[in-house]
């Protein structure tokens, strides 16, 4: 069995906490410190009692408290250590200016993890896998116990079949679903970061993100949670719409639950 819920999750910030029988982990550390420890501490958690910090890239809205954790362990690509360390350019960095450099001067427990290679965490196997999105080493997640799986998505340009492979036996998924193509399009957004959302290497939309539901969905699902919406460019109304539609025609409807990420609090604490 697991636990997981959302502290936070859109381009404002993102860090999720999940929880099995012997680990605490959060994917992301991407709101202050203070946030972190205070949505935890609701749950009677303090942030010593994690057991890893794990980051999916190094984009501020995914990292910005990495270099506080209080002497947990931050498990990051081996790649992404190297842009901040200097030995790799950044110039295919989406938000590079602002973090070509180790987060707030250091990490005190960095942990490497290779982007094609599974690793452990006391009981749990993560297993990273690349995605297209313009930062040094994204990655998407997949974590298991041994019995259940939920896989975890955010800031993808595309579903690759790399994504569909890694996500097709997931009991959970926390899938992106990011924008309305039409609301971001007619909306007040430069052409250039209408350009780098949409594009190949920037994030999934609404239709994007039902589809690649659509090309993973299989019995043993039991809960998607869209996340990362755009706050400007998109509803939660929007985006339950497009993947509701594709439930419904695959006669899903009912056993599957969906729900939105909140932008801003802590969601709901989900048990597979
Ligand atoms: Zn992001
Ligand atoms: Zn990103």
């Amino acid at each position: 069995m697991m636990k997981f819920c959302t502290l936070a999750s859109g381009s404002s910030g993102n860090s999720l906490y999940l929880e099995s029988k012997y680990s605490k982990v959060l994917i992301d550390a991407g709101i202050s410190f203070r946030r972190i420890s205070r949505s935890l501490g609701d749950m009677g958690i303090a942030v010593t009692d994690l057991d890893a910090v794990v980051l999916s890239h190094e984009h501020e809205d995914h990292s910005r408290a990495v270099g506080r954790m209080s002497g947990v362990p931050v498990y990051v690509s081996g790649e992404t250590i190297g842009f901040w360390e200097g030995k790799i350019n950044g110039r295919n960095n989406g938000n590079g200016a602002k973090t070509s450099r180790l987060p707030n001067g250091g990490i005190e427990k960095l942990r490497e993890f290779d982007s094609q290679e599974p690793f452990r965490i006391n009981e749990l196997t993560l297993t990273p896998f690349s995605v297209a999105h313009d930062a040094i080493d994204p990655v998407g997640f997949t974590v298991t116990d041994g019995r259940v799986k939920v896989g975890i998505v955010t800031d993808i340009g595309k579903p690759t079949a790399l994504v569909r492979e890694n996500l097709k036996d997931c009991d959970a998924l926390v899938l992106e679903s990011n924008h309305d193509r039409e609301m971001l399009f007619s909306g007040s957004y430069p052409a250039y970061l209408k350009q780098r959302i949409s594009g190949g290497h920037g994030h999934l939309s609404n239709d994007q993100s039902a589809s690649l539901l659509g090309d993973v969905l299989h019995d043993g699902l039991k809960y998607v949670l869209l996340a990362h919406l755009s706050a400007r460019n998109n509803t939660p109304e929007m985006a339950l719409g497009c993947s509701l539609e594709v439930l419904r025609r695959r006669g899903a409807e009912g056993r599957v639950a969906l729900a939105v990420a909140p932008r801003s609090t802590a969601g709901e604490v989900i048990t597979i």
